[in-house]
């Protein structure tokens, strides 16, 4: 038997005898300490015992970003219990699978859906919580006194994080207590936080980025955090000079680039910017430098990962890479059962102590990804160059077979992003009488912008015929999720009958 539990000792002992340091700041409330962050996290604890929750139960969480909802997860995960939190967007129905398949103990909800959630929830108590830290939970949380951490293994589960599931059913990816805290004590080191940084978290929590790699990588640092309600260029900005670090998802720094407001001197303080969950463009990496004097630090991972890659902290940061396996996590980039050489692209596999546990009540799929000796299949097509950095070429299921070529859409995109009057681009493929698939291009034009003609025209002799788009769409911007992964799923069904 366990002694202590796993997580919450790690995630716990940086801040221990420092209780009345702050934590946290949040928007229009009070600062808060890290002994009143741990206290109401028990308070939680002995709420959800209090109503329930044993070792090993789930607690399903679709709340608003609050200090409440870091209390509440760390409240379940002291409880013994499983954290599962569910993205703010899902409608009642789609909660309802989830309820259903992850079948918790308790769900957590916004009051305004307590009705329409409770009618979902089967044999679940549901209680409430607001974006101001109020709901029924806080009355069943108000009161409490202190709570004595369940003992949990290193093997035991903490999270289940249901994958976005564009295709198929989405799946709950089972982490356990040393998946998350080998993994964030990795990025502390790596990334060097100590408790001088001063983190700006504009994520939400309701995603492995947000949840555990800003949140716990600061609580193991005993960092402080400015937490903001989601991304807002004006805060962020008022924040940089007093802050040290930025964790964000690409559009957070174009979009911080197109403020006249981000300056050398804004970013002086700053010694760190992480941006990953989506590609970073080339020419934001070289724009970002060009403004503030940094160069953006990018890292690659994914819910049932957590972060496998990293560029390094203190050797060069190779824009379009996301770095090296990070350290305790093995790489290796596979095609036809054959690991490729050395700039050969195929799909990335992955091992360590960061890997999931498999998928939730879903063992044929978890068969599928994830092999008995550990390498996880990660679906992510990539190349390892020779000097060891690892470049993500896209989702597997994203490959372009036109013709029975593959074209790896990243590519092409490269290509096109480069020429001048294009902003971005994303490049798919449709279902072709001919070829099977045919290569379309979706650009968004920047200024002045540019013609399908033109791009047609520029690519001519860059690029193998069948690679080049047989039709070019100009759009205004490209459809993303909140995690600012372009949906390329949502574009292929808009353009689904295009050659039929
Ligand atoms: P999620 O599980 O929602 O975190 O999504 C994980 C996926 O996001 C990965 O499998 C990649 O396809 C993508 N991803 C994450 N980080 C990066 C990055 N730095 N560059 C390119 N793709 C990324």
């Amino acid at each position: 038997m366990y002694d202590d539990n796993h997580l919450i000792t790690r995630l716990r002992a940086a801040s221990l005898g420092h209780e009345t340091r702050n934590f946290a700041t949040f928007p229009a409330r009070a600062s808060m300490t890290f002994g009143e962050l741990f206290a109401g996290a028990e308070r939680n604890a002995a709420a959800l015992a209090g109503m329930g929750v044993q070792p090993g139960d789930r607690v399903a969480v679709q709340v608003d970003k609050s200090i409440e909802a870091i209390q509440l997860y760390l409240g379940t995960v002291m409880a013994g219990g499983v954290f599962l939190p569910l993205n703010t967007a899902y409608t009642t129905p789609e909660v309802a699978y989830f309820l259903g398949d992850a079948t918790p103990r308790v769900v957590v909800c916004d009051p305004a859906r307590e009705d329409e959630i409770a009618e979902v929830a089967g044999a679940a108590r549901v209680v409430t919580l607001d974006a101001k830290g109020l709901g029924t939970l806080t009355d069943a949380v108000v009161g409490r006194g202190g709570f004595t951490p369940v003992p949990r293994g290193p093997d035991d589960l903490a999270a289940i994080l249901y994958t976005s599931g564009t295709t198929g059913r989405s799946k709950g990816a089972m982490l356990s207590h040393a998946n998350l805290a080998s993994n964030s004590e990795t990025l502390r080191d790596y990334w060097r936080f100590t408790d001088s940084d001063v983190l700006i978290h504009a994520l939400p929590i309701f995603h492995t980025h947000g949840l555990f790699v800003a949140t716990n990588v600061a609580l193991l640092a005993g960092a402080r955090v400015v937490f903001l309600k989601g991304f807002d260029a004006d805060a962020i900005l008022k924040a940089m000079p007093q802050a040290t670090a930025l964790m964000g998802v690409p559009t957070f720094y174009t979009r911080l680039l197109a403020d006249p407001r981000l300056t050398k001197d804004r970013a002086a303080n700053m010694r760190l910017f992480i941006s990953g969950s989506a590609p970073l463009l080339v020419e934001t990496h070289e724009q970002w430098e060009a403004r503030t004097g940094h160069r953006i630090l990018e890292r690659y991972g994914m819910t049932e990962t957590n972060m496998s890659t990293s560029n390094p902290y203190d050797g060069e940061r190779r824009a379009g890479t996301v770095g090296f396996p990070l350290p305790g996590v093995e790489a290796r980039v596979m095609h036809e059962g054959k690991e490729v050489p050395a700039g050969e692209i195929g799909v990335l596999e992955v091992r360590g102590t960061n890997v999931f546990q498999g998928y939730w009540q879903m063992p044929e799929k978890t068969a599928e990804e994830l092999r008995p000796d550990g390498w996880f299949i990660t679906g992510d097509m990539a190349m390892i160059d020779a000097d060891g950095y690892v470049t993500i070429v896209g989702r597997e299921k994203d490959l372009v077979i036109t013709g029975g070529f593959n074209v790896y859409p990243k590519e092409v995109e490269s290509l096109i992003d480069d020429l001048p009057g294009v902003l971005e681009s994303a490049v798919i493929g449709v279902p072709h009488p001919d070829f099977g698939e045919g290569v379309v291009a979706v650009v968004v034009p920047e200024g002045e912008g540019t013609t399908p003609e033109a791009i047609t025209a520029a690519l001519e002799g860059k690029l193998a015929r069948f690679k080049q788009p047989k039709r070019i769409f100009m759009i205004e911007a490209l459809p993303r999720n909140t995690m600012g992964k372009v949906q390329k799923k949502a574009l292929r069904d808009a353009y689904a009958g295009l050659f039929s």
